[in-house]
């Protein structure tokens, strides 16, 4: 049975437990729980770290990457687009993007726009990377396929969480600033409806549960009219099993004449199968992602003997060079919390992100640093990707990343030092190693496999820590 069967399958399955799954849509629901004391302090659920990837990149628009297109008949007419006039929107949806800022559409937009506004209507799955203008590109469509005369939904879109669903729907009411005929709803949790309510909004933003539980119990609206239906996040849906059966179920919904779009930022081969699998005769647009490198990182190691050591470690770094601004990498949130303390007592503006903080505080405490608010991020294994903080010169692992078994984990280590080489800056990267024969034995294991020597830097030396900031 393939996947998408199998799933459809579960999905009729579930038919009896919606509604209680839909109380489950609280902030930050996949969250993993607050780690223990000592113990590694892990990523946030999917859904978590894609907000937050949506906080750190917000503005950031790159043009650089390769973008790459599929479709079943190759010679099917492909348009890209150089400018938003050449969409033929509304002069009010225009006006909308121009006002938000956007001069030029971003690559996966110049490619993505045309299908998306394509008559007859074409089926999309698209893949880039946060940050590369998805979120702008589909609202854009979902705005300009309304039509105004009909007081109904016509346009869905799901989210895996309320936040997100809250972020796309903040982006479509400034992109309709100029359009109020437009309307639109909240399907997310603390949006109550009378019952025998009908929507008149032309647009639906939800989370899948509130969706189902409008479109199929209460009937505020009708699936059977839903002329465009935008998956967004589907990588987040389609791995989260409750929200996969209830986004399936809305899928069977919709007529078969619905344009279907599915955006995510990575699609495993899984969820690239099972989105081939639903979304009919679908143009693919993957936009390449970035390679991070090592290539402008000069790469330091420091020999401590214990906590205490690598603190020091870090003093006498700041003592001697100015650092813009630094994220210091903990394993623990132990670590983490004892080291912003002192740091913070030696007079530091330090900001704490751990895996026990709200969605909304790690927001807010992004913010605040990528405002340059604090010069010190110190966090654990919540951030290891994503943040393009450009005025971020130096990174220190006061713990060297591993995996469960304790040996070296390359991936984070590239995802925590590594550039994409965009900002042509060069930075610094500072491993506090503890002497112990295991810590040694995880910086060799780095070194080996990316093939770079990392140098060793003597802290009580000021002429060679100045040396770091002049190479
Ligand atoms: P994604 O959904 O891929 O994460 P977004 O659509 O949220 O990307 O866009 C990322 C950031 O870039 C947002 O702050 C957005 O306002 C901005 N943006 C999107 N499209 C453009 C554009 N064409 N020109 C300038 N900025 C843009």
């Amino acid at each position: 049975m393939s996947l998408a069967d199998d799933w459809a399958q579960s999905a009729d399955k579930q038919e009896s437990v919606l509604s209680s799954k839909v109380g489950g849509l609280q902030l930050g629901a996949g969250d993993a729980p607050a780690a223990e004391n000592g113990a590694a302090d892990d990523v946030g659920s999917a859904a978590d770290s894609s907000l937050l990837q949506k906080v750190i990149r917000t503005g950031l628009i790159k043009n650089k990457n390769d973008i790459e297109v599929q479709r079943s008949d190759p010679n099917s007419p492909l348009y890209s687009i150089k400018s938003f006039e050449a969409l033929n929107l509304r002069p009010e949806l225009l006006k909308g993007v121009y006002a938000m800022g956007f001069n030029a559409p971003s690559k996966i937009q110049e490619m993505a726009l045309p299908i998306l506004l394509a008559d007859p209507p074409q089926n999309l799955i698209a893949q880039s990377q946060s940050g590369t203008g998805k979120t702008a590109a589909f609202v854009l469509a979902m705005l300009s396929r309304v039509d105004i005369t009909k007081n109904y939904p016509q346009v869905l879109c799901l989210s895996p969480t309320y936040e997100l669903a809250l972020q796309t729907g903040d982006v479509a009411q400034k992109m309709a600033q100029y359009c109020p005929d437009i309307r639109i709803k909240f399907a997310v949790r603390g949006e109550e409806l009378a019952r025998g309510s009908h929507l008149d909004e032309h647009i639906v933003i939800g989370t899948p549960g509130k969706v189902l539980d409008w479109g199929i119990k209460f009937r505020f609206f009708d699936i059977k009219k839903i002329s465009v239906f935008v998956l967004d996040e589907a990588d987040v849906m389609i791995s989260l099993q409750g929200h996969q059966d209830q986004s399936i179920r809305i899928h069977k919904m919709v007529p078969k004449s619905c344009q279907m779009l599915f955006f995510s930022a990575t699609y495993n081969t899984e969820v690239m199968n099972f989105a081939e699998a639903i979304v009919s005769n679908p143009v693919i647009i993957k936009l390449k992602r970035e390679e991070e490198s090592l290539d402008n990182i000069k790469q330091y190691y420091v020999d401590c003997q214990s906590e205490e050591a690598k603190y020091q470690a870090i003093s006498n770094i700041y003592g001697v060079i100015t650092i813009g601004q630094a994220i210091i990498f903990c394993h623990t949130k132990r670590t983490a919390s004892w080291l912003s303390n002192k740091m913070i007592q030696d007079g530091h503006s330090v900001a704490l992100l751990s895996g026990e903080l709200t969605v909304e505080q790690r927001i807010s405490v992004l913010d605040r640093f990528r405002d340059g608010k604090e010069k010190i991020l110190i966090t654990t294994n919540v951030l290891s990707r994503g943040i393009d903080v450009e005025q971020v010169t130096i990174v220190v692992n006061f713990d060297l990343p591993v995996d469960q078994t304790g040996a070296a984990d390359c991936e984070t280590y590239l995802h925590r030092i590594g550039r994409t080489g965009r900002f042509g800056k060069a930075g610094i990267a500072i491993n506090l190693v503890d002497g112990r024969r295991s810590s040694n034995a995880v910086l060799q294991q780095i070194v080996q496999h990316f093939g770079r020597k990392i140098h060793k830097l003597d802290v009580e030396d000021v002429d060679e820590i100045e040396r770091i900031n002049k190479d």
